[in-house]
């Protein structure tokens, strides 16, 4: 039997469910390969927590070749995509073209940051969606707070202890809130410096925060915030930060060594350049059965889309709605795909996708959290405690949840650990110092 040859792009939530549940209905039948820049799946809830150290950066990410037995794992990136030739191509870190030819193919290259033309945002500013990102802006506070305390220059000191957030929205405000909460627990090692030094500043454009949840618990995300000496600006742009140089359409101004931007994502990129039926903001167009449609609604064959990077219609809510990108979508849309394809091969019927948002659950700092969970609302301590049962009930493989759990129990028992590895973004310096004499 001719085995069916099954590309997936993306082994992100998507990508890694999709893969699982197919290999699980219908192993005998397909070959199955995953392509992805990265040689992990990143389980994004837990990133906000890898930034505050309450979790080792490495357990937030799941490997894929470990984790998905018998399938093909590639690393590379995606660079383009041609249905009419069911062919794929991409590039390895290393330059290397690669041409990968399919049968059915599964777009879940998710989404990436959506940034504007603000001067001085690309040279300066940072993202959070991934956990290298996620690393990187615990090592810059941490490491920023160590400098601190070291001059005795006041605007130095300001400018290293300002760090700014642009974006209030789900993932923007637990990173905002988590790294804060590792700020002030770090300060314990710096009798130098006092919680007023620490400037945390959230910049939103709208007029609330976390639109996710609700405009009463935005409205008490602020407070509890503010109560902690955060600063929260609605209705408010970062204008420009050229050589970290803030300054906002408030008409406010001052230095920061740390900008990070969570103000949104947008399809990934090569999804533009590629033959694919794509909706009106850049994502590819998806029927509830996960099939890939053009815009009359006719299904492309050979092609099904989920997750961060597709428009798939919300059901529950009715015409002209669409599922969200959260990865409560991502998993189920997921499994559901994997089943669908499964069934497409052995001529069974498809099933719709349909699924009603049960509600969302967010830290805000260790003990301190807000969710809302089939429209009860809890705040504090009994959401956090939620966030964290749900979630580790959620991350993949009982390798990671072990892992996990393991770090919070330590971190109880020893404190989080408290150290900046920045150094190992510039590994050779040492080397390359000790080499000129
Ligand atoms: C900080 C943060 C916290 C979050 N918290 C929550 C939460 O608590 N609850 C919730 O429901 N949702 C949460 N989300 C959203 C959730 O993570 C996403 O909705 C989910 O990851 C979408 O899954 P996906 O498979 O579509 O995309 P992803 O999981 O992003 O996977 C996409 C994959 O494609 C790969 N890729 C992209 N482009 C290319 C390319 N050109 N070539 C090769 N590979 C490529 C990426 O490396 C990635 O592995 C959070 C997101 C963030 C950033």
């Amino acid at each position: 039997m001719t085995r069916t040859r099954v590309l997936i792009l993306g082994g992100g939530y998507v990508g890694l469910y999709t893969a699982l549940t197919l290999k699980r209905k219908a192993g005998d039948k397909v070959d199955i390969t995953l392509i992805d820049r990265r040689p992990y799946m990143t389980y994004a809830p837990f990133l906000p927590e890898a930034g505050a150290g309450s979790i080792e950066a490495r357990h937030a990410v799941v490997p894929l070749r470990r984790t998905l037995k018998g399938v093909r794992v590639l690393q590379g990136k995606v660079t383009g995509i041609s249905h009419a030739d069911r062919r794929v191509t991409a590039q390895t870190d290393l330059g290397e073209g690669l041409t990968l030819d399919y049968d059915e193919l599964v777009v879940a290259l998710g989404a990436v940051s959506r940034t504007f033309p603000t001067p001085g945002l690309a040279e300066n500013a940072i993202g959070f969606k991934y956990v290298e990102e996620a690393a990187a802006v615990r090592n810059r506070i941490l490491g920023r707070i160590a400098r601190a305390a070291t001059t005795s220059d006041p605007a130095l000191r300001k400018r290293l202890l300002s760090f700014v957030f642009v974006g209030g929205g789900f993932a923007g405000i637990e990173a905002f809130s988590e790294t804060e909460d590792m700020a002030k627990a770090t300060l314990r090692y710096y009798p130098e410096l006092s919680p007023e030094d620490l400037n945390f500043v959230m910049v939103e454009a709208a007029n609330h925060i976390l639109p996710e949840m609700g405009p009463d618990m935005g409205e008490y995300t602020k407070k509890e915030l503010e109560s902690r000496g955060m600063r929260v600006l609605l209705s408010t742009t970062l204008d420009s930060c050229v050589d970290g140089h803030v300054e906002l359409s408030n008409g406010e101004a001052f230095d920061a060594d740390t900008i990070v931007w969570t103000a949104g994502v947008k399809p990934a990129p090569v999804l533009a350049d590629s033959d694919l039926p794509l909706g009106p903001r850049g994502h590819v167009s998806a029927s509830p059965t996960l099939q890939v449609v053009n815009e009359d609604g006719s299904v492309v064959p050979g092609v099904w889309a989920a997750g961060d990077g597709a428009q798939v219609p919300n059901l529950v809510e009715g015409e002209g709605d669409w599922c969200a990108p959260s990865a409560q979508h991502a998993v189920r849309q997921a499994r559901h795909l994997g089943a669908n394809i499964a069934a497409h091969l052995a001529g069974e019927e498809l099933h719709e996708y349909k699924h009603k948002h049960l509600g969302m659950v967010a830290s805000l700092g260790l003990n301190k959290g807000v969710a809302v969970i089939m429209g009860v609302k809890l705040r504090g301590w009994p959401a956090w405690v939620m966030h964290r049962t749900y979630h580790l009930s959620q991350i993949p493989t009982v390798n990671r949840k072990l892992r996990v759990t393991l770090d919070w129990t330590i971190a109880l028992l020893f404190r989080r650990d408290m150290v900046s590895l920045g150094r190992v973004e510039v590994p050779r310096r040492a080397f390359e110092e000790a080499a000129r004499g």
